[in-house]
């Protein structure tokens, strides 16, 4: 796997799932970062987490396969590779932070938040029309959700990046979390799973 660039995440992109949270739906995708060392391959194994508890969330995360200038309309052209991942959230920290007004960034960027399945190119998915995609806990079914929920499709979250960023080849985009998130600790295991993505992805947190 190539070294990422950039880990854009996006929020509140399923209106179900910003609800949950007693959360509105935006008007324009909203943005945080996760640092490029957060990111965990699922196949790196377990990492040392402390007893902490985590918010699982579920995502659809494309790779950007191309440079592109500020400006740019986005398209499923520019994806050159997509998996499932999980944009691991220390929930209580966002919810202190966000009652002070205060940036998110430790809530969401830490060793090991931003956590990766093997990439599918983009040329091997038959169809990106709408991605199904579940995340089960302990065997427990936890999550699920199809793409075509989205509040802002991919080809739409690229352009509106692209009004604001050089994107650049390897950069991460994760897509935003279907309803149902909820906690994870240290030993858990999980599968994310998509038939579109042919991708049946086990591991422990
Ligand atoms: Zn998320």
């Amino acid at each position: 796997m190539m070294t990422p660039g950039t880990i854009y995440g996006i929020g509140r992109n399923y209106a179900e799932h910003a609800a949950e949270l007693g959360n509105p739906v935006s008007e324009e995708p909203l943005v945080f970062l996760k640092s490029p060392a957060s990111l965990r391959p699922v196949s790196h194994g377990p990492l040392a987490f402390s007893h902490e508890e985590f918010h699982h969330e579920v995502e659809l995360v494309v790779m950007l396969g191309r440079d592109l200038e500020l400006g740019h309309q986005g398209s499923w052209h520019d994806v050159e590779a997509l998996t499932l991942g999980l944009d691991l959230t220390r929930r209580g920290v966002q919810q202190e932070l966000k009652k002070k007004g205060h940036p998110w960034t430790l809530a969401k960027s830490f060793a090991g938040s931003a956590v990766v399945g093997p990439f599918m190119a983009r040329t091997d998915v038959l169809s990106v029309d709408n991605i199904h995609f579940s995340l089960d806990v302990n065997d427990e079914p936890r999550q699920q959700g199809e793409t075509r929920d989205m509040l802002f499709p991919v080809p739409m979250l690229i352009t509106y990046l692209a009004s604001f960023n050089l994107l650049r080849r390897g950069d991460l985009i994760f897509t935003g979390t279907p309803k149902g998130v909820g906690p994870m600790r240290k030993g858990d295991r999980f599968t994310m799973t998509s038939p579109e993505l042919k991708l049946n992805i086990t591991g422990v947190l």
